[in-house]
């Protein structure tokens, strides 16, 4: 005798983990970066945790592997502390340098 009137579960019905950069797992590395490192790993220097979140030498989140090439935003060891100028303007180099005159006699 068959009595199978068990109710299959859909077990793969969980909530696609989101590649965002919210959610509890996130904010936990965060602050774990955050305690542990507090010298931009872009420039070297020391990041001021007292800083206002937008501030250009406030503490951000960088990420070795960009999202966008298949970093794991939760991944320890793709997180790396530094500050929110360094951390946006890693793609496009300031241009400090003045361009050298040529002379022309
Ligand atoms: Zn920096």
């Amino acid at each position: 005798m068959q009595n199978a009137d068990i109710p299959q579960c859909d077990g793969g019905l969980d909530v696609a983990r989101s590649k965002g950069r919210s959610g509890r797992p996130y904010r936990r590395l965060r602050d774990q970066v955050r305690a542990a490192s507090r010298v931009c790993w872009i420039c070297g220097h020391a990041i001021d945790l007292t800083l206002p979140p937008r501030h250009p030498l406030s503490w951000t989140l960088d990420h070795l592997v960009p999202l966008s090439k298949g970093g794991d935003p939760l991944d320890p060891s793709n997180a790396r502390a530094a500050h929110y100028r360094c951390n946006s303007g890693r793609g496009n180099r300031l241009r400090a340098r003045q361009p050298t005159t040529s002379r022309r006699w």
